[in-house]
C-alpha cells in the first residue's frame, strides 16, 4: 500500500495495520468501513474481525481513536491484537476460544483527526458528539457537546445533518452485530478524564438508569470476583462524570433496543491522563503529552495494563450465559444496580 511521506511519519499506528495487511496468512478477515480523504491521501478505516462467523455467537467490539489526540487507546488494541496474533500460532486454547465468539477490532476511528493530531474529525466534528441525541438537564458548557462552531472543540455537527461517516460507519458495525447477536459487548477506548482508569457505561445523555443496568452490575460484579487485584477500575455511569449531547453508544444502544436479539452493554474505558501529567508534569509541554503517557517505561505500562480486561470481557462474552441473571431474577439485580450506582 502507498502512503504519502506525512502519513509515514505522523500515522505509525496506520503503517503497523498496513503491514498486518501485507501478510498472506493474517488470522482474521479484514474491511474497511470507510476512507477519508485528506489531500492526496486516502485514510481507510480499517475492521478487523477474528473468530466465530455465525451470526448468533456473543460478539465482542474493541474500538479507539475516536479522538485523534487520544493515540493511547488505539495504540493499546494493536499492542493486544499482536498478542493475540502471535498466540494464535501456538495456542490451542484460543482457537477453541475462538469457535465460539467473535472479536471486531476497530482501531482507529478517526484517522484523519490523528494525522493532524486533532481530538475532532477533519471536518471539526467531535465523533463522541455526533449522533442525534440531546442530553437532559443540566450539560456542561462547550464540554458537553454545542453547535457554536467547528472550529471549537466538542463540536457536534450542524443540526439535522447526517452523522459524519467514521460515526455512521461505526454505528451501521455495531448495529449489525446487535441485532444479530446472543450477546454483545462493545469496548471504546479514550484517554484524558481524571486521576484513575474508569470504565464507564450509559447513560450520557440522562442521569436515569439504562436497561441492562442489572446486567452490568452482574458483569461489574464477575469482574471484582474474578479479579480482586485490578480494583484500580472505577466503574459507573458516564451521566455521574457530566451528561454531554450526541453520545454514540446511547445512540446505538437506544436505537437498537426494541429490535436486538439479545443483551448489549456499551463500555468505554477512559484511560485516567492525569495521573500520567502529574508524574511527570514536563510533558504537558509536549503537544500530545496531556492524553498520552511520554515517558518509555510508562507508555509500555498502559500498553500491558488493559490486557486483563480485555481478556476477562472476551471470556465473559464466550461464556455469557454462565453469569448473565436470569431472566426470573432480572427486577431483583436492576434494584441492586439502582442502589450502588443512583
Ligand atoms: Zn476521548
Amino acid at each position: 500500500m502507498m502512503r504519502s511521506d506525512r502519513v509515514l511519519k505522523g500515522l505509525p499506528e496506520l503503517y503497523q495495520m498496513d503491514r498486518w495487511l501485507e501478510q498472506d496468512d493474517l488470522p482474521c478477515r479484514v474491511h474497511t468501513l470507510t476512507a477519508i480523504e485528506m489531500g492526496n491521501d486516502c485514510l481507510p478505516v480499517y475492521c478487523f474481525e477474528m473468530g466465530s462467523t455465525q451470526p448468533t455467537a456473543p460478539v465482542i467490539i474493541f474500538s479507539g481513536g475516536v479522538h485523534g489526540v487520544e493515540r493511547i487507546g488505539t495504540q493499546v488494541l494493536l499492542a493486544f491484537m499482536h498478542t493475540l496474533f502471535a498466540r494464535l500460532e501456538w495456542d490451542e486454547s484460543l482457537d477453541d476460544l475462538l469457535q465460539h465468539v467473535r472479536l471486531v477490532f476497530v482501531p482507529l476511528v478517526n484517522p484523519g483527526g490523528m494525522l493532524v493530531r486533532h481530538r475532532a474529525n477533519p471536518n471539526g466534528v467531535d465523533l463522541m458528539r455526533n449522533a442525534p441525541i440531546d442530553a437532559q438537564g443540566n450539560v456542561p458548557f462547550m464540554l458537553g457537546g454545542h453547535r457554536v462552531s467547528r472550529y471549537l472543540p466538542w463540536y457536534r455537527g450542524r443540526r439535522n445533518a447526517d452523522m459524519e461517516p467514521e460515526a455512521q460507519a461505526l454505528l451501521n458495525l455495531v448495529e449489525s452485530c446487535v441485532l444479530k447477536s446472543d450477546f454483545v459487548i462493545s469496548l471504546d477506548c479514550h484517554s484524558g478524564f481524571g486521576h484513575q482508569d474508569q470504565v464507564w457505561f450509559p447513560y450520557a445523555f440522562t442521569p436515569d438508569p439504562f436497561d441492562d443496568i442489572g446486567e452490568m452490575f452482574a458483569l461489574r460484579l464477575l469482574f471484582r470476583r474474578t479479579h480482586p487485584n485490578f480494583s484500580f477500575y472505577k466503574i459507573e455511569p458516564q451521566s455521574r462524570n457530566y451528561t454531554t449531547h450526541g453520545d454514540l453508544w446511547d445512540h446505538v444502544y437506544r436505537k437498537t433496543l426494541h429490535r436486538r436479539k439479545g443483551v448489549y452493554l456499551p463500555l468505554t474505558l477512559e484511560m485516567g491522563s492525569w495521573l500520567w501529567v502529574k508524574k511527570n508534569p514536563l510533558q504537558i509541554f509536549n503537544s500530545m503529552g496531556i492524553f498520552n503517557p511520554v515517558l518509555p517505561h510508562r507508555h509500555e505500562r498502559v500498553l500491558r495494563r488493559h490486557q486483563c480486561l480485555m481478556e476477562f470481557l472476551i471470556r465473559a462474552a464466550r461464556s455469557f450465559r454462565n453469569w448473565l441473571p436470569h431472566p426470573a431474577d432480572r427486577r431483583d439485580w436492576m434494584h441492586q444496580a439502582i442502589e450502588h450506582w443512583y
